[in-house]
C-alpha cells in the first residue's frame, strides 16, 4: 500500500520497523513507511494517535526505542536536529516577538550554508515574497494576523534551505476561513520549491486537500498509506472507512455469491434487517463469510417522492437495492445537505440537494459498495 503517483522519485526518508515507547505507552508502534523527495506527505488520525510523535522523531527532537531512520539512504537515528536538513513549524507561531518579521526570517539564515552571493536582507525578502507577504520586514509579529505570523514562521523554517519541511497542526489556531486560504498557500509554497514536506494534521479534509499521500493512523501505526483518493473511494480498513468523510458502514453474512452478473462478482448479504446485493470486487468471499462494506452517503439515491427535473422517479429506476427509511434531521452545509435518516433501528446518513422530510425511498447500486473487511 505505498503506491504513489511519485514512487520514480528517490526516497527522501525512511522510517525502518520505528518504535517510540515512554514507560507503559507506546506512542509510535513499528511504524515501517517512506516518503518520496518532493512529496506532500501527510499523517493524519485522532488525537493520541501518535502523529506528533512520529513528526518529533523525524525532526530529532524524540529518539527512537527502536528502529532505523534514515535520510536520502544514510542513517540519521543518532543525529540531533540541527544536523539534519530540516526545517520545522509548530502549531503555536513560535515567532520571537521582540524581532521585526525581516529579523525572525534572517535568525533562520545564521543555520544555512555559506550564502551564494546573495545578500542576507536579498534572501529575507524572497522568502517573504515566497510567503506573500512581501515587504513586510518591519512589521513586529503582534502587528500580523495568525495567517501572516504562521507565513512567517515557514520563511524562517524555509531560510536555511532545508531538503524537508515539517509541519506539526501550523493551522490548528487559525479560524476556518484563514485555514483554508493558508492551506492553499501552504501547498503553493511546497509545489514552488517542491521540499519534501510532512505534514501532521487531525482534520481530514485538509490531509485530503493538500497531500501526494496520507497516512491515516490509529494506536501509534498507519493503517493506510495511500493517495487522498485511493483514501476516501477504497479505504482498507473499517477505522479508515469511517475517519475519512462520512461513510455507511455494514456488517453482514454472505447468504449467496455470484460470479456470472455484470462486471463484477455480487455477493448476497443478510445485513439483520435485510439483505442487500453488493459488488464484491477483488475480494474472495464465499457463503458464511462476515463481510464489511461502506456506502458513501452521496452514492446512496434518495428521493422524498417529489418529481425530479428530470420527470423521473426514483422507484422508476429498476435497482437491485431499494429500501424505505424516515428522516430525523437534517444539516444544510450549503452546496448539499446531509440528512440522518432512521432505517430500522440504524442510521443511514445521505446527501441530497431536494429538501426531504418523512417517509423517503433509498436505493444503491451494487458497485456503490466497498468491502473492507471479510472474516
Ligand atoms: P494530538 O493530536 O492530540 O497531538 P498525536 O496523534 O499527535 O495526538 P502524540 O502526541 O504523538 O499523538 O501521542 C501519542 C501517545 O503518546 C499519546 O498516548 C500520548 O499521551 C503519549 N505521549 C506523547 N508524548 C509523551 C511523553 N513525552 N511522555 C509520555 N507519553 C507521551
Amino acid at each position: 500500500n505505498v503506491a504513489s503517483p511519485n514512487t520514480e522519485a528517490p526516497i527522501a526518508l525512511e522510517l525502518e520497523s520505528v518504535s517510540k515507547r515512554y514507560g507503559e505507552t507506546t506512542a509510535v508502534d513499528d511504524v515501517s513507511l517512506s516518503v518520496f523527495e518532493g512529496e506532500f506527505f501527510t499523517l493524519v488520525g485522532p488525537s493520541g494517535c501518535g502523529k506528533t510523535t512520529t513528526l518529533r522523531l523525524i525532526a530529532g527532537f524524540e529518539t527512537p526505542t527502536e528502529g532505523v531512520l534514515s535520510f536520502g539512504g544514510e542513517d540519521v537515528t543518532g543525529v540531533p536536529p540541527e544536523d539534519r536538513d530540516i526545517g520545522v513549524v509548530f502549531q503555536n507561531y513560535a515567532l520571537f516577538p521582540h524581532m521585526t518579521v525581516g529579523e525572525n526570517v534572517s535568525y533562520g539564515l545564521q543555520f544555512a550554508d555559506a550564502p551564494g552571493g546573495v545578500s542576507d536582507e536579498q534572501r529575507v525578502s524572497e522568502l517573504l515574497e515566497l510567503v506573500d507577504l512581501a515587504g513586510m520586514e518591519a512589521r513586529k509579529p503582534d502587528q500580523l494576523s495568525g495567517g501572516q505570523q504562521q507565513r512567517v514562521a515557514i520563511a524562517r523554517a524555509l531560510a536555511p534551505g532545508p531538503d524537508v519541511l515539517l509541519l506539526d497542526e501550523p493551522m490548528s489556531a487559525l479560524d476556518a476561513q484563514l485555514r483554508e486560504r493558508l492551506r492553499v498557500q501552504v501547498k503553493a509554497i511546497q509545489q514552488e520549491l517542491e521540499i519534501t514536506t510532512i505534514y501532521v494534521t487531525h482534520d481530514q479534509e485538509e490531509a485530503l486537500a493538500v497531500s501526494d499521500r496520507v497516512a491515516v493512523m490509529r494506536g501509534g501505526t498507519p493503517e493506510q498509506i495511500a493517495p487522498p483518493q485511493a483514501i476516501y473511494r477504497r479505504p482498507e480498513t473499517r477505522f479508515v472507512a469511517e475517519f475519512v468523510g462520512d461513510n455507511n458502514v455494514f456488517t453482514g453474512t454472505v447468504t449467496s455469491v455470484d460470479e456470472t452478473t455484470g462486471k463484477l462478482p455480487q455477493a448476497q448479504i443478510d445485513i439483520g434487517p435485510e439483505t442487500v446485493t453488493i459488488a464484491v470486487a477483488e475480494h474472495e468471499i464465499a457463503i458464511g463469510d462476515e463481510v464489511t462494506f461502506c456506502i458513501r452517503p452521496e452514492y446512496l439515491r434518495v428521493d422524498g417522492g417529489q418529481e425530479r427535473s428530470s420527470g423521473q422517479r426514483l422507484s422508476d429506476q429498476p435497482s437491485a437495492n431499494a429500501t424505505t427509511a424516515t428522516v430525523v434531521s437534517a444539516e444544510f452545509l450549503g452546496e448539499t445537505t446531509r440528512v440522518h435518516l432512521e432505517w430500522y433501528d440504524r442510521e443511514l446518513l445521505v446527501r441530497t440537494h431536494d429538501p426531504l422530510s418523512g417517509e423517503v425511498e433509498v436505493a444503491f447500486e451494487p458497485e456503490a459498495a466497498h468491502v473492507v473487511d471479510v472474516s
